[in-house]
């Protein structure tokens, strides 16, 4: 279907069905999607827009394709992520910036034919591109996973081991989950880990099992990947000793990496700041939304256009690219990417809340989301009240797992919400009564 719709001219926009509907029919419509290309089985729930089942195409019976009439800054594809301001936004990549990250990041990896790729990827988010398309482009072998294999750690590792799979894409959830089910051997094997952070003893433990290993970094708005950093397998000790970071790495083709302050001018090595990012693999912008597009993609002194990733790093006197954090509150949730504040809005259009914040919080190896929530007088909904209401309108990820009711937030010394303060103490609750928690406050 993606071929196809390239192929046509078209541009692109992936779909999950398991997303609820209002959603579904929110991307349709800021994306002024015309036709729909799918499984039969789904086909009844689009009924406004032209439905191209995929089971009833004839294929022999197409006429050629007329050349179709497209520029390089033609729209490929449009995906979607959290948006901080409550609705989803639609980042929308022209062909130039997808032709340009292909031809990049084989090079920039070691990618060439004779490779074998396991595509484990939702075609939601936009790293499944590299999956799909890479192989095809450098006459590579692409394997498909299906969808059970990719929750399953054990069958992940047996697949591996099984079939003569190259180099495998994942986060670093699932590089976790699957050396948790043992996978341990892995030479000739190249380990492509991106999406979040990659901390030092994942590093190490991977870079042990003998594979190849690449810390790839890059937001969706500048094209699947913008930097790659490959992980010296010699140093596994000192990342296992926290001696050393895994550091961002080195711009693909012609892209440009910038530590900047808020006057946007460079800062010195070893200062963090900013981090911006310049070049050919710049979304076009945000799809119907001309002021969202204005506030990050800027255009700087010399007529360069830049945009503000929201990611705080500095460089390293050895010339490496050190990764901080986020300058806001946007959070990565085992690889997926989540705006607290769009939560937030939903919650607080929920007739019995008056306010709501919604945090990160670690539980032992496993990190959850907590909707901390004060209601309205003389109202007491249920956790599953409340979840039953985002679930109308958040995929399932975007689920808290918990829900806290207080009387009010702690707020800072000028007055804004204190969302340090707020986790903290809310830990100390959960830390020494649980139980009454439960009963009381833990929805
Ligand atoms: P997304 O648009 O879903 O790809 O998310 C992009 C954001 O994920 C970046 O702005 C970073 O905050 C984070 N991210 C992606 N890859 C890495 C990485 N290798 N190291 C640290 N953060 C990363």
């Amino acid at each position: 279907g993606m071929l196809g719709i390239l192929k046509a001219g078209g541009a692109y926009l992936p779909l999950d069905p398991g997303l609820p509907k209002a959603r579904i029919e929110a991307m349709l419509s800021l994306s002024r999607c015309s036709t729909i290309v799918g499984h039969e089985r789904w086909g009844e729930d689009f009924g406004v827009h032209r439905y191209i089942t995929l089971e009833h195409l004839d294929v022999v019976s197409l006429e050629p394709y007329p050349a179709v009439a497209l520029s390089a800054s033609s729209c490929a594809y449009v995906i979607f992520t959290s948006g901080s301001t409550g609705a989803p936004k639609g980042v929308e990549i022209s062909h130039a910036a997808l032709g340009n990250f292909l031809a990049g990041v084989g090079p920039a990896i070691g990618f060439t034919a004779g490779a074998n790729l396991l595509a484990i990827t939702t075609l939601s988010f936009d790293i499944s591109l590299l999956e799909i398309f890479l192989p095809l482009c450098c006459g590579a072998c692409v394997y498909i996973a299906d969808e059970a294999l990719v929750l399953d750690g054990f069958g992940l590792k047996n697949y591996l081991e099984q079939q003569p799979i190259t180099h495998l894409q994942a986060t670093p959830t699932t590089w976790k989950m699957l050396l948790a089910a043992g996978w341990s051997r892995a030479q000739d094997f190249t380990a492509l880990c991106g999406g979040e952070s990659l901390p030092t003893d994942l590093a190490a433990a991977i870079v042990k099992t003998g594979s190849k290993l690449w810390n790839l970094y890059g937001p969706t708005e500048a094209t699947v990947w913008t930097s790659a950093y490959l992980v010296n397998t010699g140093l596994a000790q000192l990342l296992e000793d926290k001696q050393l970071s895994v550091y961002l790495g080195q711009p693909l083709a012609n892209t440009e990496l910038m530590v900047l302050d808020d006057r946007l001018e460079p800062l010195p090595i070893g200062a963090f700041g900013d981090l911006w990012i310049a070049g050919e693999g710049l979304a076009l912008g945000y799809i119907g939304a001309p002021e969202l597009t204005s506030g990050r993609f800027l255009t700087d002194a010399s007529g360069k256009r830049i945009y503000k990733t929201g990611d705080v790093a500095r460089w390293t006197h050895s010339g490496q690219l050190e990764y901080q954090g986020r300058s806001d509150l946007q959070i990565k949730l085992r690889g997926f990417r989540i705006e607290p504040g769009e939560i937030e809005m939903h919650l607080r259009l929920h007739p019995a809340i008056d306010d709501a914040a919604v945090v990160v919080r670690e539980y032992g190896n496993d990190q959850r989301l907590i909707a901390c929530v004060i209601y309205r007088e003389n109202e007491e909904p249920t956790a599953s009240e409340l979840r039953s209401h985002l679930r109308e309108v958040l995929p399932d990820y975007m689920l808290p797992q918990h829900f806290i009711a207080m009387h009010q937030f702690p707020v800072t010394a000028s007055g804004k919400l204190d969302r340090k303060k707020l986790s903290a103490s809310e830990e100390q609750t959960l830390a020494s009564t649980q139980q009454s928690i439960d009963r009381q406050t833990h929805l």
